[in-house]
């Protein structure tokens, strides 16, 4: 049989959109079409909403839905990370019951793999479930944790053998978020958003049947979870042109909102390369030779860093394994950041500190100088991505490390 190509998939797309496009059914009806027609994630099976088709056909039917003025799936954990790890490591049954919602938007997601000493060194994690009957209980505390305030539903990974060694003590559950063992607490930001919360888990429950996975297998599937969070870095909300009016439009309007509002601050983060050159040219110093000199070096350093992930990207959709691209764009991003912060800063001087309201422009400035830091951080450290490029693909000995093969519960912690 000949290969699928992109033309192939976009035509089909097209034509089941124009047979099925109906502007005045609810979001969650419009996106249940979508699921039973295969093209909502035609590379899944044809058994769980797909076609078997390779995974470059997600991104194409998802554009070529939104381009002919459709809505496609819902951004956000649930889509991007859970539904994703769930297909591939949920039992049938699990899969049944929460991929549909997960990608109708029905249920909205968080990830609580992060705790207060386990960030980077994930696997040290210290939330504990211990199984009850046809119940685990829960208790710990997870931070960082975006979006956490509305979501419905979480993917969780906590230890449950502390004899074990350490990365096979762990499961991963997925957990209700509206029960009385989970109290959810907002972290105030310095940029004064509030994207990401700390949760709190006392006897929380869990029924067996929302392990992911084998029990003490929960290391493989949050490895699933991060690669996935990699594939899907960067993506943002979805804007729809004021034309376009109906009740989809409108429900998917409202949910990008919602969306948009945590994420808000996240082009800040990156630097905001795109306004280095205007402020350099408001403030006057366009002609200072050592800020122009800079300038270029930063947008020459931007410019290889989106080829860079444009490359990660392509090996992706061709279902090569990742690449050392994935750490060296992550790192780039992070060196473009800091250095918009450093030449915003030289053109902005004291005044870059201040977040006045009657500048837009200049409020955004100050508002990258405290969001850039994120960028080194979320995702995998910029010492972290070091780590993973010294050791898989440079070939250098690993860090010594005191925690392996012994019983976790011997290991020393601070
Ligand atoms: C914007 C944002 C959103 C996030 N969203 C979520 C979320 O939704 N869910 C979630 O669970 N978590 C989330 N996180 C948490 C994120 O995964 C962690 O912050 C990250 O993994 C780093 O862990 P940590 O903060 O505990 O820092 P630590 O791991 O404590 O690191 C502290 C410092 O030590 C360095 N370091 C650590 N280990 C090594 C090493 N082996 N070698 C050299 N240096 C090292 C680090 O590079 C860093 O500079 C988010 C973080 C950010 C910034």
């Amino acid at each position: 049989m000949a290969e699928v190509t992109e033309a192939d998939v976009r035509g089909q797309v097209l034509e089941w959109f124009h047979e099925t496009w109906d502007p005045d059914v609810s979001l969650i009806e419009w996106r249940t079409r979508l699921l039973e027609s295969g093209w909502a994630v035609p590379s899944w099976s044809t058994e769980w909403f797909g076609q078997g088709l390779p995974v470059w056909a997600d991104s194409v039917a998802h554009a070529t839905i939104r381009q002919a003025g459709g809505v496609a799936m819902p951004l956000g954990a649930a889509s991007t990370l859970a539904a994703p790890t769930i297909y591939e490591h949920g039992s049938d049954e699990l899969k049944g019951r929460v991929l549909r919602p997960a990608l109708t938007g029905e249920h909205t997601w968080c990830q609580l793999f992060s705790e207060p000493g386990a960030g980077s060194d994930l696997a040290g994690m210290k939330a504990t479930a211990v199984r009850d009957g046809d119940t685990w209980i829960l208790n710990g505390q997870k931070v960082w944790n975006t979006s956490a305030d509305h979501a419905d539903m979480a993917i969780l990974v906590a230890r449950t053998d502390w004899d074990a060694v350490k990365h096979q003590g762990i499961t991963y559950f997925v957990i209700d978020m509206h029960q009385d063992g989970v109290e959810v607490r907002p972290i105030e930001q310095m940029n004064y958003h509030h994207s990401f919360m700390e949760v709190f888990m006392t006897d929380a429950e869990v029924p067996v049947e929302n392990v992911v996975g084998e029990v003490g297998g929960g290391w493989a599937v949050a490895r699933a979870t991060l690669a996935h969070e990699r594939r899907y870095a960067g993506m943002r909300g979805v804007k729809f042109a004021p034309e376009q009016t109906g009740r989809v439009i409108d429900e998917a309007r409202a949910e990008s909102a919602v969306y948009n509002e945590t994420y808000k601050w996240y082009p800040q983060r990156m630097g905001r390369p795109d306004l280095v050159l205007e402020r350099a040219g408001v403030s006057g110093r366009l002609d200072d030779p050592v800020l122009r000199d800079d300038l270029m070096k930063l947008y020459s350093l931007e410019k290889a860093s989106l080829w860079t992930a444009e490359r990660a990207k392509a090996n992706r959709a061709l279902g090569r394994p990742p690449g050392s691209e994935g750490s060296i764009g992550k790192l780039a991003t992070s060196e473009v950041a800091r250095r918009c912060n450093a030449l915003f800063t030289r053109i902005a001087g004291a005044e870059g500190m201040l977040k006045t309201t009657d500048d837009p422009v200049h409020a955004t400035v100050a508002e990258v100088l405290v969001s850039t830091p994120a960028q080194s951080i979320a995702g995998g450290t910029d010492e972290i991505q070091h780590n993973i490029l010294g050791e898989s693909f440079l070939g250098l000995p690993k860090e010594p490390a005191a925690d392996r093969g012994i019983p976790y519960r011997d290991v020393g912690r601070s």
